[in-house]
This record gives structure tokens, C-alpha cells and sequence, in this order.
């Protein structure tokens, strides 16, 4: 009770001081119970949703409930439609030359790619955003032309790699233009102007990623796959140039490895992994909350997408949970952290009126 009155304070904050909330919404999905979670107490359901209220998830751990508040939950009859929903105006606002940035957050298991990436026979959000970019660039104006081009990066161990280039065993550095910009000197960009173009691109993406390493569920897990969109619009009669990014990114399962279960490359694997999500989630937690100081520079992710996150830009993190008691632990971990990113200090926001 006390809590629910606490968070109902903090709606009222947030409400009132629009401004502190930044272009940042945190979503949360919940998926279905599968074959893989097993049977008996350990597969019991510990999540549960709010009948009035979208944004609340509650997690049942040692015989209390803890509730979590975000901008939205997804329950575990929602659509692929429903969750895309929330992303088709950020994709509209890429046309207009914003940054946006969509990631997939939660431990190994819990939908990160299904959201993504999805089954063939029911996409997620990477298909569907260029589907509907596609779309509306044919529907077009007179006015505009615009070029769609692609990369697909990798980031393992805090390495870049390009996956469309020709040697993606290749390490990219990312440097910094005289004009203050970043670049990543050798990155392959490629053009798309359809679906069939997208699928082939992917393809070999898939293909290199699976050239570089040996177990490809393993790697997938513990790398953070990024599908940049770059969609740069030309006046027709002036010349004058639009460019605005679309960043989706699949980021490596946010489980947390004890030192007592790993050794060598493992444990560094897992150190580069806890490094670069709490990074982001430190980057976010600043720019929610206006802070001057928005550490981009500790980890490759967010350097990488420094000007993705910072400024003009608009980011959504969809954070995916198991519903299953054997992972409640992470589960918690991962709305906590959702929480987290979320919060801005009552502290700082009564500072501000
Ligand atoms: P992650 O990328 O986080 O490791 P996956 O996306 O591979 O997790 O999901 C794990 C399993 O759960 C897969 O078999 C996937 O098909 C299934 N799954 C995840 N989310 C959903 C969903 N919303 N509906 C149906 N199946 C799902």
C-alpha cells in the first residue's frame, strides 16, 4: 500500500514536470510460458499484470510481491502489432531527422529477439520499421527523395565488427570527425529500397556472424547485435538534406555470471557484457534526468551511439522478462533495472519547481 502510494506520488511528478521525463520511454514485455521452462514448481507463473493500469507489472519472489511502474507492460497476450504500435511513430520521426534508438533488454531466454528480429512467420519490430519506412517513402511527397541504406554491426568483448563487410573477424575502431561527429572508418554501408533487399542483407549478416564464431547460440547471446537505418532525405527543388537514424538494438543477455562459476575468457566475456548494459543504463538514467555529465565514453555501445542517445534523439528500451519462477531472480533484476533507467530523483525534480 505504502509503495503504491509512493509510486503514485512519483506519476504525479512525473506528470508535472514533463520536461524531466526526456524523450525516453521504458516498456516492459512478458512472454509466454514455453516448453523450455519445464514442468512443477519451478515453472509456476510469478508475474502478473494490472486490470486498470498498463503500466504496472508485479513479480511474486519469497512470498511477497514486489510491483514495478513503466510507461507500458506488455502481458503475454499481446501482439507483435501491439508492440510495434508503440514504435511507428518513432519511425515517422526518423523522416524527420530524428536519432532514435529501440532496445531489447533481459536475460538470455526471455524474447529479446523474438521482439527484434521475430519468427518468419510473424516479424518484430526490425522488419515492420523498415516495412513501414519503406512505405511511407513510397507513398512520398513531391518534395523529398529520400535513400535508405543499412549497417549491421556486432559488438563481442568489446569489439566492433561489421557484419556486412568482408572480413568480419576484421576489429573496427570508432573515431571522432574534426567536426566533433563519430564515424567507424570501414563500415559497410548498403543500400536498401525493399524488403527482398533487407532479407538479403540480413542474410549475410547471418552468414558472417555464424563465420566468426563457433557456437552461434552462445555468441548470439553474449554479443549485442545493432541494425543501424540511415535514411537521409533530399529536397527536390532546394537540396536541401534531412538525415535521421533509426538504431535497433538486440542487446547480449543481461544474466549475471558469479566468479565462482566462471574462469578466463568466460568470466571476461561476462565482465564486458555486466560493463557495457550497465554503461547504457547509467547513459540513460543521466539524460532522463538532465544531468551534465552523461558518461557515453565507457563502453563501445554507447560511444558508439553517443549521437543516437544524446540530444534530439528519441530512445525506447523494451525490457523482457521470463514469467517463471527458476527466473525470478533475473526477472528482477531486469525491472529493477527498467525502474531504474526510468527514475528520475524525487530529490532533483522538487529541486527543479
Ligand atoms: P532471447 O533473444 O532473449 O534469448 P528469444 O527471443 O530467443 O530470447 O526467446 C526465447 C524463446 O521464447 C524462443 O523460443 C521464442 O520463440 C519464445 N518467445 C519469446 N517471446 C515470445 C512471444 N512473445 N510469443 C511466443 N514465443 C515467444
Amino acid at each position: 500500500r505504502k509503495y503504491r502510494h509512493e509510486m503514485k506520488l512519483r506519476k504525479k511528478y512525473h506528470n508535472e514536470l514533463v520536461e524531466l521525463k526526456g524523450n525516453i520511454r521504458v516498456l516492459c514485455r512478458v512472454r509466454p510460458v514455453i516448453q523450455e521452462d519445464g514442468e512443477g514448481q519451478s515453472a509456476r507463473q510469478v508475474v502478473t499484470f494490472d486490470q486498470e493500469d498498463d503500466g504496472i507489472v508485479n513479480c511474486l519472489h519469497k512470498g511477497r510481491w514486489q510491483t514495478f511502474e513503466l510507461d507500458r507492460v506488455f502481458t503475454q497476450e499481446s501482439t507483435q502489432e501491439e508492440v510495434f504500435e508503440e514504435v511507428r511513430s518513432l519511425v515517422v520521426s526518423c523522416l524527420d531527422g530524428y536519432n532514435i534508438c529501440i532496445f531489447a533488454y533481459g536475460q538470455t531466454g526471455s524474447g529479446k529477439t523474438y521482439t527484434m528480429e521475430g519468427p518468419p512467420s510473424n516479424r518484430g519490430i526490425n522488419q515492420r520499421a523498415l516495412a513501414e519506412l519503406f512505405r511511407i517513402v513510397e507513398e512520398g511527397s513531391k518534395d523529398w527523395s529520400y535513400a535508405i541504406t543499412v549497417n549491421v554491426i556486432e559488438i563481442y568483448n568489446e569489439m566492433v565488427r561489421d557484419l556486412l563487410g568482408n572480413d568480419p573477424t576484421e576489429k573496427l575502431d570508432i573515431k571522432l570527425h574534426n567536426e566533433g561527429g563519430l564515424h567507424v572508418p570501414g563500415l559497410t554501408y548498403t543500400q536498401v529500397v525493399t524488403l527482398a533487399d533487407v532479407n538479403e542483407v540480413f542474410q549475410v549478416a547471418i552468414n558472417n556472424r555464424a563465420t566468426a564464431c563457433t557456437n552461434m547460440n552462445e555468441h548470439s547471446s553474449r554479443s549485442h547485435a545493432l541494425l543501424i537505418v540511415t535514411v537521409e532525405g533530399t529536397n527536390i527543388t532546394t537540396g536541401a538534406k534531412i538525415i535521421g537514424k533509426l538504431n535497433l538494438v538486440d542487446l547480449a543477455g543481461s544474466e549475471r555470471v558469479h566468479k565462482s562459476q566462471a574462469a578466463g575468457d568466460r568470466l571476461k566475456e561476462a565482465q564486458n557484457i555486466n560493463r557495457s548494459l550497465s554503461a547504457l543504463g547509467d547513459v540513460i538514467h543521466s539524460l532522463r534526468s538532465k544531468q551534465p555529465h552523461v558518461p557515453y565514453r565507457n563502453s563501445k555501445l554507447t560511444y558508439l551511439l553517443q549521437e543516437s542517445l544524446g540530444g534530439d534523439s528519441k530512445t525506447l528500451m523494451v525490457v523482457q522478462v521470463a514469467p517463471v519462477e527458476k527466473n525470478v531472480a533475473e526477472t528482477l533484476a531486469s525491472l529493477n533495472f527498467a525502474q531504474r533507467v526510468r527514475t528520475v530523483e524525487l530529490g532533483q525534480a522538487t529541486q527543479k519547481t
